[in-house]
């Protein structure tokens, strides 16, 4: 980080203004606004400053500030049309001490003015650290139409019970939950409409039901979430919703880093991955874990790769969970066959080859399983198959002796969705071959149909030869 976030109260306290022009009636404009008494340094105003002219806080003093004028102010703002009065301020404001921003001269700055969204009393800011302010402008306007204007009602509610929710609730952890409860719900559906009297009502109740869950003990809850393949723009709403709110977090080896960054910063994190080979806990220890942790009171995140009902053993994990009565939710999460597919440009389904798809795992206690041949090589069908990279050679060589036309086309898909994501396709007989030669080491789907050839029309611009390696993530399936 460049620069510290932080908010400064300014409430009655001096702020220097120095400049006539746009940017100056800006800065005056927002520190007015935060309460502060505006003193402005200039030979004469511009249209700009036509609504806050006779501001019952603005003093308009018509020459440059000397350094008296400095004495005691909170802040000073350069914003002049000359360049050389712009860093004389800057050198006045720091012999006095007063930190100084002056207007596109970030080397000259002790801080840096962000774009804000006002809610007032909620504000959001938000920089770029001078990198890139337009960046900073654009994100902005996307969070100016992500939070109703009544959101500052909500916060205002909220900060007239913030003291009874803090002397009825002993622990901070049991008043964080019943504020994320509140917030997000009804109450906060109340306020938004206006319906203040139905919302105090109902925010009584939910203080009176916290501090008596608080009394009698809470349980936690285990949330069983699919994160997907492994970009984070695919997780649901309801995943990052959950992901906020979690205390702790169980994660896995698929589970990506861009994702876990998204959790809540302090939930503690704990890897429970397995790799094909290494098991760090076995199953009964993870769901032994999962209701432990619940019923200390914890709201417990279980992050799986992909969607944790496929192939992902997300239903023995909540058995035990269901035996002991402690509550769950599980969270669907995009598939890594159905994301693997969309960003290599290959529909699983085509009216004019696959009116089905088959969902197989190849790899059992004991290399490859036995899979139901009759119905694996049916035609007019694709078969992805999931955890089969390392026993791609043996696979290939079953669909084979089992009769499997030696050029059905087959694709490998590598960290599919992922940054580093590859594609290698090729046909039965010769994937196993290519795919040894890139030296793939996973996590990999294997996609195996004639769907396969719809690629080449579909991700017209990959710069692939049929069949070598390519970079991918580039198709995002906007057929
Ligand atoms: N529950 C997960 C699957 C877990 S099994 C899901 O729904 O996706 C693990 C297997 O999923 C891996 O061996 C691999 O075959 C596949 N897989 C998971 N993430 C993948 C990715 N980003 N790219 C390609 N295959 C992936």
């Amino acid at each position: 980080m460049d620069y510290l976030p932080i908010f400064r109260d300014v409430t009655g306290r001096t702020v220097i203004v120095a400049g006539g022009g746009t940017v100056a009636a800006r800065r005056a404009e927002i520190a007015l606004r935060a309460g502060a008494r505006v003193r402005l340094f200039a030979d004469a105003l511009d249209d700009d400053f036509q609504t806050i002219r006779d501001h019952d806080n603005l003093e308009h003093i018509p020459h440059c500030p000397r350094q008296e004028d400095f004495a005691g102010a909170a802040l000073a703002y350069a914003a002049c049309r000359d360049k050389a009065d712009d860093e004389r301020i800057a050198a006045l404001a720091r012999a006095a001490k007063v930190p100084v921003n002056v207007a596109d001269r970030p080397e000259l700055c002790d801080f840096i003015m962000p774009s804000i969204v006002d809610r007032a009393p909620l504000v959001v800011a938000v920089s770029s650290s001078g990198a890139s302010p337009i960046l900073a402008r654009m994100i902005r306007a996307r969070l100016e139409t992500m939070l109703p204007s009544a959101y500052g009602k909500l916060a205002k509610f909220a900060g007239v019970f913030r003291d009874k929710v803090m002397k009825r609730l002993k622990s901070p952890e049991n008043r964080r939950r019943f504020w994320e409860r509140t917030l997000d719900g009804p109450l906060a559906t109340l306020v938004f409409s206006g319906d203040e009297n139905a919302a105090e009502a109902l925010m009584n109740r939910e203080l009176e039901a916290a501090e008596a869950e608080e009394k009698t003990g809470i349980t936690g809850e285990v949330y069983l979430v699919g994160a997907g393949p492994g970009d984070p723009d695919l997780i649901t709403f309801k995943a990052l919703r959950l992901m906020q709110r979690a205390d702790v977090v169980l994660y896995d080896r698929l589970v990506g880093d861009g994702i876990l960054n998204l959790v809540r910063r302090e939930a503690e994190r704990i890897y429970v991955g397995k790799k094909p080979q290494e098991h760090t806990l076995d199953q009964e220890s993870i769901s032994g874990l999962l209701a432990r942790l619940a019923r200390e009171g914890k709201r417990v995140l279980r992050l799986k790769g992909g969607d944790p009902f496929i192939f992902g053993r997300g239903g023995e994990e909540i058995e035990r969970l269901a035996q002991e009565r402690i509550p769950f939710q599980v969270v669907p999460g995009i598939t890594a066959a159905a994301g693997c597919s969309a960003y290599a440009g290959i529909p699983l389904t085509h009216r004019d080859h696959a009116q089905s798809c088959l969902f197989v795992t190849a790899h059992g206690r004991n290399g490859l399983v036995d899979l139901d041949w009759k119905q694996i090589l049916r035609p007019r069908q694709t078969v992805a198959v999931y955890m089969g990279l390392r026993i791609l050679p043996e696979l290939a060589n079953a669909f084979l002796e089992r009769g499997a036309d030696p050029d059905m086309p087959v694709a490998v898909v590598e960290k599919g969705t992922r940054p580093g994501q590859r594609v290698i396709t090729g046909t039965i007989a010769d994937i196993a071959g290519k795919v040894r030669d890139a030296g793939f080491s996973g996590p990999a789907m294997i996609i195996i149909g004639t769907v396969i050839t719809l690629r080449g029309k579909l991700a017209w611009y990959l710069p692939e030869k049929e069949g070598a390696a390519s970079p991918g993530g580039r198709f995002t399936g906007a057929i």
